[in-house]
């Protein structure tokens, strides 16, 4: 048959690819989400997003953990948001309780310390469990182990233009192991002492440097220092390999032990981003900058084509949301600055 459209329309309007709610899809994978019994709420709005955007054609499982058991109210409210398969599931105590060899009573002493100098979450108890167990803990949950790959999502978080393709198998197809779309400077104050800790693991562990990492994105004076930049982790989509390799096991069980999750406030973001940027490859990394997305304070808008085609909501230039027009937002627009082969900077560390 003949088309009154021409090839673009065509390339618009096409929905080539659908999965029913219990298919085998091409990518074990699923949503991630943390959540507590309250946020049921604003975990409507965050699925009624992505549904809407990407997932009512795609039916990727969600899996929810939390701390404590979830309520009846929580499972009929976010189960009800979508056709897909739910999980739920209680994380284990030893994943979200102190580690023998923390001080608690220093570790409550930082936390006050912290509160007093106004350090954002400086004085929560339970913000340190949630970045501890985000940063190396959540893929090790029994209902995380038959998926290979994950996307987070948060509650109170929004999709701003249609996700017409599969990100998952995007990214299995390139062999990408990392997915981000907002990059963004660290708050300093949290994280004192986290990069002399990295510097000291990989001084002990120099193999687990590929040669054409992203390093230069987050240190501009080759390893000495870190530049705070980092991938928003609220978004995020990887291979869970990488965060089940040897390597990282290691890294994150050498983070533990060095106590900043307590003494500090280490964040998962700064933990994933700098493992992204050390231990793969620059071309392993992947900025999805046509996936349009909102975190309360920021939002990633494409523009051009994408932005057309999409059916983008958000406005790309936009002056107090979009993160690639302001200063935060430098660590975004500099990705672009690094190659695709960057330098060996295996030497310099
Ligand atoms: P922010 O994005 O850094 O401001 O922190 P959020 O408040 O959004 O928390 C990050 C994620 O962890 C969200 O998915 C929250 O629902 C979840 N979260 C935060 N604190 C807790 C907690 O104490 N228990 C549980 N179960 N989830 C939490
Ligand atoms: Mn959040």
């Amino acid at each position: 048959a003949t088309s009154l459209f021409n090839g673009r329309h065509l390339e618009l309007y096409e929905r080539p690819v659908s999965y029913q709610p219990g298919d085998p899809k091409p990518v074990k994978a699923c949503f991630t989400i943390l959540s507590r019994n309250h946020d049921w709420r604003s975990l409507r709005e965050s699925m009624k997003q992505i549904e809407d955007r990407f997932n009512h054609r795609f039916n990727y499982p969600y899996v929810f953990l939390n701390d404590k058991p979830f309520t009846e109210e929580f499972i009929n409210m976010t189960r009800s948001m979508t056709q897909a398969e739910v999980y739920y599931g209680e994380i284990p105590k030893e994943h979200w309780s102190y580690p023998e060899w923390i001080d608690q009573e220093k570790a409550k002493r930082s936390r006050e310390e912290m509160d007093k100098n106004k350090v954002m979450y400086g004085g929560s108890e339970s913000y340190r469990h949630m970045c501890r167990f985000e940063s190396g803990l959540f893929f090790k949950h029994p209902l995380m182990q038959q998926f290979d790959y994950y996307w987070r999502l948060e509650p109170g978080i929004e999709y701003l233009c249609d996700i017409n393709y599969d990100p998952f198998l995007y990214m299995k197809q390139r062999n990408i192991r990392y997915g981000w779309t907002i990059g963004i400077f660290e708050l300093m104050n949290t994280i004192p002492t986290l990069w002399d800790s990295v510097k000291k693991f990989v001084k002990q562990h120099p193999e687990t440097i590929p040669e054409h990492n992203s390093l230069w994105w987050v240190s501009r004076d080759n390893g000495t220092t870190y530049n705070g930049c980092h991938f928003w982790s609220n978004f995020e989509i990887a291979d869970l390999s990488f965060y089940r390799s040897e390597q990282y096991t290691k890294f994150f069980d050498f983070l533990d032990r060095e106590g900043g999750f307590f003494y500090e406030r280490w964040g998962d973001a700064p933990v994933h981003s700098i493992a992204a940027a050390l231990f793969l490859q620059k071309e392993e990394v992947h900025w999805f900058d046509d996936i349009g997305y909102l975190h309360p304070g920021w939002q990633h808008c494409p523009s051009g084509d994408a932005w057309l085609q999409n059916r983008c909501t958000c406005d790309p230039s936009d002056k107090d949301k979009t993160i690639t027009n302001a200063d935060w937002g430098k660590c975004s627009r500099e990705w672009a600055l690094l190659p695709d082969t960057p330098p060996n900077y295996r030497k310099a560390l």
